[in-house]
Parts: C-alpha cells; sequence; structure tokens
C-alpha cells in the first residue's frame, strides 16, 4: 500500500481498531492523523500509536489524501457540512457510519466527491475483522485498492455490488459478534446453573467457540451443516441437544433477528 495521509475524523473505538491495524501491519504512524473534540482519546492513540492527532477537523482533513469518517451517524451531516469549504476534488473519502446511504454525502458536502462505504466489526481490533464494502460508479479500482488494503489490514473484507448488500453485511458480520456473545453468555450463564464454577465455564464455552470458528475456516470444502453432522451421532448427546435447538427453531429465531437488524439500519438511513 502507497502511504497516503490518512486522517480519521473522530477517534472513538472504530477510529482505534482501525489505526492499531494500519500502524500494527507496518503503515507509517507518521503518515496517520486522528481527531476528536476532546483529547483523552487522542493522547491514548498518540501514546500507543505514535500518530499524529488534531483538533481541528478541517485542517486535519485537507492534509490528508484519504479521510476516514468515523463519527456517530447522528452527528454526520454537521461534521461532513464543516468540511464543506475544502477542495475534496483529489481526496478519497471513506465512511464507516452505518445507515447513511452514499449519495446522501454528496449533499452533505455541497461538491462531487469520492467516497467509499465501509462497514466493519469490533473484531477488527483483534486482526480478525470482517468488513463489508460498497463504492459507487465514480470510484477507480485504484480507490477501491486503498480502502481494501486499509481494512484488510484489521482482517478480511469483501465488495458488495448493491449499496443495500452493506445492511445484509451489517445483520451478517457487524451485528453479529454480538450474537455469539450472547449465545456464549447463555452457555456460561446454563453452566454455571448447573454446577461449574464461572471461570471454567467461561473457559470451556469460549474455547468451543473459537474451535467451532476455527474448523469453519480451516474447512472450507465442508458446510457448516456437514461440521455439525459429522460431530452429531444419532442418539448422542450432542444429537440431544441439536434437535433441542431446532424444536425451538433456533434457524427462525436467527434468520427473523437478522431481519429485523436490516430493517433497523433501513429506519436508520
Ligand atoms: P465512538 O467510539 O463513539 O467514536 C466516535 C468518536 O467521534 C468519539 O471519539 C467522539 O468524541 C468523536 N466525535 C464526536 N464529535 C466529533 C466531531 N465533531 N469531530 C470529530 N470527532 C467527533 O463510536 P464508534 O463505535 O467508533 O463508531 C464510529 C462509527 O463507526 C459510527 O458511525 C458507527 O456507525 C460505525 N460503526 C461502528 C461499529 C461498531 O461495532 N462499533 C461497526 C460498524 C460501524 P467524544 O467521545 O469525545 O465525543
Amino acid at each position: 500500500m502507497t502511504s497516503n495521509k490518512i486522517c480519521f475524523i473522530g477517534a472513538g473505538n472504530m477510529s482505534r481498531s482501525i489505526i492499531s491495524g494500519l500502524v500494527t501491519s507496518g503503515y507509517p504512524a507518521d503518515c496517520i492523523e486522528a481527531t476528536n473534540p476532546s483529547t483523552p482519546k487522542l493522547d491514548a492513540l498518540k501514546a500507543d500509536f505514535a500518530i499524529n492527532t488534531s483538533s481541528d477537523n478541517a485542517a486535519a482533513a485537507a492534509r490528508a489524501d484519504v479521510i476516514i469518517l468515523s463519527v456517530k451517524p447522528q452527528l454526520m451531516q454537521q461534521v461532513c457540512e464543516a468540511l464543506a469549504s475544502l477542495d475534496l476534488s483529489h481526496k478519497l473519502i471513506i465512511t464507516i457510519a452505518a445507515g447513511i446511504p452514499a449519495a446522501r454525502y454528496q449533499d452533505y458536502f455541497g461538491q462531487a466527491i469520492q467516497l467509499i462505504r465501509v462497514m466493519p466489526n469490533t473484531p477488527m481490533q483483534l486482526g480478525a475483522g470482517m468488513s463489508g464494502l460498497y463504492a459507487p460508479a465514480n470510484i477507480s479500482d485504484e480507490q477501491k485498492a486503498i480502502a481494501e488494503a486499509i481494512v484488510k489490514t484489521g482482517g478480511d473484507a469483501v465488495w458488495v455490488d448493491d449499496e443495500d448488500g452493506l445492511n445484509l453485511v451489517i445483520a451478517l458480520a457487524g451485528s453479529s459478534p454480538a450474537y455469539f456473545f450472547l449465545f456464549v453468555e447463555g452457555m456460561i450463564n446454563a453452566g454455571i446453573s448447573m454446577g461449574m464454577e464461572a471461570d471454567k465455564a467461561r473457559t470451556l464455552a469460549q474455547q468451543a467457540a473459537l474451535g467451532a470458528a476455527r474448523m469453519l475456516i480451516e474447512n472450507p470444502e465442508l458446510t457448516a451443516e456437514q461440521l455439525r453432522q459429522n460431530v452429531t451421532s444419532k442418539g448422542g448427546t450432542t444429537h440431544e441437544a441439536v434437535e433441542t435447538f431446532k424444536r425451538g427453531d433456533l434457524h427462525g429465531l436467527t434468520a427473523k433477528a437478522m431481519a429485523n437488524c436490516i430493517a433497523r439500519a433501513q429506519e436508520m438511513a
């Protein structure tokens, strides 16, 4: 990746995750700048990653080749409008905000822009993230490669051809770490209520989750269904548990949860 000057507008959790991935992968820290209204997060980023920091969004954005918009969606309009007087014609803008369609940023900035939408997730902070990217038709292959290289320092990424596909990315990867936490939380609580010490219940459940994820990733020729069937002998203990989940329509409930997640993303647009 060539060392474009990258500016993060908003120095919160997701910016920190992406910056961590960039610096860890060898991206020059002096080519990265982050802005935030308050200083504690900036001080921490400077101390941990030796990047540049500023509380002046416009000055930092003016210095950058790539601007990454990383504030909450409800603040996005005012943040973009405050940058509208800059000449953005040669800059690539990346937004990680959920919900806001690409076309709306054009209105916020009041000028033609080159913008890519990215939907990351929090495991990016460990280099185990999963992001979806969407680029409107005016984005070049070179710009796409820049955005993809940035997000892939924090994990894997897929492009969606249609902007609505980003909402499906949210349901499948952006929000889904919480589904797994919820499931593991239920396992731990049940284990404790059945007599296991809390720390051992957690170790058992989380290691099983890690092992299952690795078996999926390392056996791409097998479907999730085949992997499940391989460890489910008829009449055995796993079969008993799996049949209980099926009677409770776990798959139906999962589909409903994802549909509601997508509906919420559409409402936020
Ligand atoms: P966050 O931790 O709250 O970070 C947002 C940061 O923006 C805060 O540090 C905030 O500073 C700062 N900020 C507020 N006003 C600003 C301004 N005028 N100029 C510059 N910075 C300003 O939120 P986050 O979780 O990183 O989320 C950031 C974006 O990522 C959101 O749009 C969200 O939709 C998207 N996203 C998040 C996730 C996720 O899992 N977290 C996943 C996908 C996408 P103060 O705290 O000092 O006010």
